[in-house]
């Protein structure tokens, strides 16, 4: 039997750890994929640090994979050994329950998530089910493609559904590793792209990535800012600060909405007349389905979109784990399975 490199949590807190395991097959409906690369996102802690209610050890996390489907299961029709795949936070769904016979999928009972219900990203080789597969498009490195899986799609499917149109003030709050990806893909769908980041020193790479204005949250008020700009129809907020976003309520247009996207551990404040006199909201959105990644994979070929990442060769997780955990990546990071 031939074996593979995977890197495993073995306990809540216990740390990763690089081991040797047998190459899984395929069942009824899933795939193997060849891993060649997987991003590492801080949703991974979930798996690492044991925040994951009843989550089973050893667990290999990752869910921005990109790969190459190397053996197909029985009664899987729609794929072939050779073909070029993503999956990432949609990692199955049963089809049975209400919400998958109402087609939305993502809210399934028992949704399945890679690298949480089961072995994930960080190794040689995974199986999937060929429902969670996006297709990567020519003109898509692995190492381009991984980041885009979860990082990517959130932004850009979270924006498609916002109601925004062409031409509106579109805000983005933050600009680490969601926040630098939704600046370029509100620029790119021909929004009045504005950065919202803490500092001056931010204002050149937001102008890099396409935002036309530039809120410093720290050297005035940045609401008092987004309304000389006539109000921001959307707000995407992707520091994981609910002070932040309250700060930048009042910077909302009427019917404007704050779309929430980084998991923040403090409430966001909000006095009830903001949303009341001017019909604002509040409203968060976790990624989406398979298709919605292959959707962002396509945009991204389209419109030149890519995720700036710091890349390790994966005997290296450990050390690219506390990397993302640091908060000081620029912006993501991705582990080469082929390094
Ligand atoms: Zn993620
Ligand atoms: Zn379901």
């Amino acid at each position: 039997m031939s074996k593979m490199r995977a890197v495993q949590a073995t306990g809540p807190k216990a740390g990763l750890q690089i081991v040797e395991r047998p190459v899984p097959e395929p069942g009824a409906g899933a795939v193997r994929v060849k891993i060649g690369a997987c991003g590492i996102c801080h949703s991974d802690s979930m798996t690492v640090e044991g925040h994951w209610p009843g989550i089973r050890y050893p667990r290999v996390p990752g869910h921005e994979i990109a790969g190459v489907v190397d053996a197909t299961g029985p009664s899987v029709t729609a794929w072939k050994v050779g073909d070029r795949v993503g999956v990432g936070w949609h990692g199955g769904h049963c089809g049975f329950c209400d919400a998958c016979r109402r087609g939305d999928f993502l809210s399934c009972r028992t949704g399945e998530i890679p690298g949480i219900s089961y072995d994930g990203g960080y190794a040689d080789y995974m199986i999937a089910p060929a429902v969670a597969l996006a297709r990567i498009p020519d003109g898509l490195s692995e190492i381009e493609a991984a980041p885009l899986m979860c990082a990517g799609i959130t932004v850009y499917n979270s924006l498609r559904n916002s109601g925004a149109r062409a031409g509106d003030v579109v805000a983005i709050l933050g600009l680490g590793g969601l926040g630098h990806l939704g600046v370029q893909f509100a620029a790119k769908a021909g929004f009045m792209t504005v950065g919202i980041a803490r500092g001056k020193d931010k204002e050149p790479l937001a102008r890099k990535l396409g935002a036309m204005h530039y809120i410093d949250s720290q050297s005035g008020d940045p609401a008092a800012e987004l309304q000389k700009l006539g109000g921001a129809s959307v707000i995407l907020a992707t520091v994981t600060s609910g002070k932040a976003m309250s700060a930048v309520l009042g910077g909302l247009a009427v019917g404007g909405k704050l779309v929430v996207l980084g998991a923040a551990a403090d409430p966001i404040e909000v006095p009830p007349i903001v949303l009341i006199g001017g019909r604002r909201s509040i409203a968060g959105w976790p990624s989406g389905t398979s298709i919605d990644s292959e959707d962002t994979l396509a945009f991204s070929v389209q419109t030149g979109v890519r995720s700036m990442n710091e890349v390790f060769p994966l005997p290296r997780a450990p050390e690219a784990y506390a990397r993302m955990m640091s908060g000081e990546a620029r912006f993501r990071v991705v582990l080469d399975a082929r390094g």
